[in-house]
């Protein structure tokens, strides 16, 4: 059988539109070949939603694919040119250590992103070897699919394969690819290199081909451009309120990880917080604390004023003006992203409706749990199941006072106590993928290649608003010196 007939059954069904943009947004080349590829893990309901056969992606011509030693037929693989403010300084990147393979059009007729992750050098890697370790790939595997599990927007992991090589970092690592789905790649850093280059004929072409792939619906509009950046927006407002709502944190919001299509992408450095504090910073080389978790929205609204400046020449031909439609636009993002976060934090208190006093009961939670270092996730958890006990702060006056204010704002809707349980328990999830297990994975994988305690996490993520009994473990935090982290009143 040849690999074209293998790929055949596969389901490929690609198309390669952004290989119609002009030629300057990318360069075409094949993944650079590995010596024995071998696949760690198939994720079978992307596949199906790709409308992709999962038995024959478990061959050794699916292997090779996702190894980059083959591409399917109908592929026209590319590393993407962009550019990207990292931690504020301006750079031209583009896809140093990635591909994009091609497009997979699914039965739905959706579209999506191929494109493979540590699949060797290309004219854009600068001094990197253009590979990736297996801890990182699995660990953006999993965090991926717990967004994906939380409802939250993001790219999507196909498979993870490791590459029979190993790559030098601080030491020796197990080279890995990762398949990445997505609705796009298309970024923020995509059109600040268009701006760069000048070209404003290629920008347009790129907005054009943004907006007939995530926009369509404003492809007619008066000022089609102004609509484009006005959505982005939107959908920018929505994700980081998301992210806030579940406590994560990106850890590396440059320009470049940031997607046009509004999807959370780059799962590096990124973690969910356990104890709440505005300060959460999980990057290491994030020195100044630019992405902590408090930070978040507005380094969104900064990206968005660096998308919002490669749009001016295309929103007015007037700079003054195109400015000015540029800030009332970002001016927006503050309430918008407001409005999300007041009604998802409503939800996960199983508050309907609204009062004037609701945001004060909000920030008046988060407060004590800043101060007196509750876990986030938990405290929501605890309280969906008036498991109070098990709340930090349950013996503080404070903390009986705003329990009082809560009750009594409970008790004034008319809706019944059981729909604000059902309301919280959908709101509140039971697990996050917590630092500890995905370490604790992620070790059991590269050490003892046993991927089964990985497999088990995912299964865990798959459903967070289950409570069911086999999370509760899972929503334990670390040990402290062989001490169980849960504290409680009088300890
Ligand atoms: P990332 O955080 O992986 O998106 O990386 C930031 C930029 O550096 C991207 O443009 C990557 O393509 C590039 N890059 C990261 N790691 C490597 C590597 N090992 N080799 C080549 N380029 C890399
Ligand atoms: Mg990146």
């Amino acid at each position: 059988m040849s690999d074209q007939q293998t790929a055949g059954e596969a389901g490929w069904n690609l198309d390669n539109s952004y290989a119609r943009l002009p030629e300057s947004f990318y360069t075409r080349m094949k993944p650079s070949p590995v010596r024995a590829p071998k696949l760690t893990i198939l994720n079978e309901p992307v596949a199906a939603m790709l409308g992709l056969n999962a038995d024959a992606l478990r061959t050794d011509a699916a292997l090779a694919v996702f190894a980059g030693n083959e591409v399917p037929e109908g592929a026209a693989p590319l590393a993407q040119a962009y550019a990207g403010h990292q931690f504020g300084y301006f750079n031209m990147l583009g896809d140093g250590r990635a591909l994009l393979i091609s497009e997979q059009i699914t039965p739905e007729g959706e579209r999506f992103d191929i494109q493979l992750k540590g699949s060797g050098p290309t004219p854009y890697s600068r001094s990197g070897d253009g590979r990736a370790a297996l801890g990182p790939m699995l660990r953006e595997y999993i965090i991926s699919e717990a967004m994906h599990a939380l409802g939250i927007p993001t790219t999507r992991s196909l498979a993870v394969v490791t590459t029979g090589q190993s790559i030098i970092r601080e030491s020796e690592l197990q080279g890995a690819i990762l398949t990445r789905v997505a609705a796009s790649h298309l970024r923020v850093g995509t059109f600040q290199y268009a701006a760069a280059k000048g070209h404003v004929d290629e920008l347009r072409e790129l907005a054009d081909y943004t907006t007939r792939r995530h926009y369509a619906e404003i492809a007619n509009d008066e000022n089609r451009y102004l609509a484009l950046l006005q959505e982005v927006i939107k959908r920018q407002a929505s994700l980081i309120a998301n992210w806030m709502l579940v406590g994560f944190i990106h850890g590396v919001m440059n320009t470049d990880n940031m997607a046009i299509s509004g999807e959370t992408i780059d799962y590096g450095p990124c973690a969910f917080m356990d104890v709440y504090s505005l300060d959460t910073v999980f990057s290491s080389i994030d020195r100044e604390a630019r992405y902590a978790y408090g930070n978040q929205p507005k380094i969104a609204v900064w990206n968005l004023a660096r998308f919002a400046e490669t749009l001016l020449p295309l929103l007015h031909s007037d700079e003054e003006q195109a400015v000015k439609l540029a800030e009332e636009a970002l001016g927006k993002f503050a309430e918008l992203y407001h409005g999300h976060w007041l009604a998802g934090m409503r939800a996960k208190l199983g508050l309907f409706g609204e009062e004037a006093e609701d945001e004060k009961l909000i920030e008046e939670l988060l407060r004590l749990m800043q101060q007196q270092g509750a876990d986030y996730t938990n405290t929501f958890r605890a309280l969906t199941f008036g498991r109070l006990d098990e709340i930090v702060m349950s013996c503080s006056a404070d903390f009986a006072a705003w329990l009082e204010l809560w009750q009594s704002r409970l008790g004034r809707q008319t809706e019944s106590p059981e729909a604000s349980h059902q309301l919280m328990r959908s709101s509140n999830p039971a697990v996050i993928p917590r630092n500890h297990r995905v370490e604790e994975a992620l070790a059991a994988a590269e050490q003892r290649g046993d991927f089964s305690v990985m497999e088990e996490l995912l299964t865990v993520l798959s459903n967070p608003f289950a409570h069911s009994p086999e999370q509760e473990a899972y929503a334990e935090l670390p040990s402290q010196n062989g001490r169980p982290y849960r504290t409680y009143c009088g300890t």
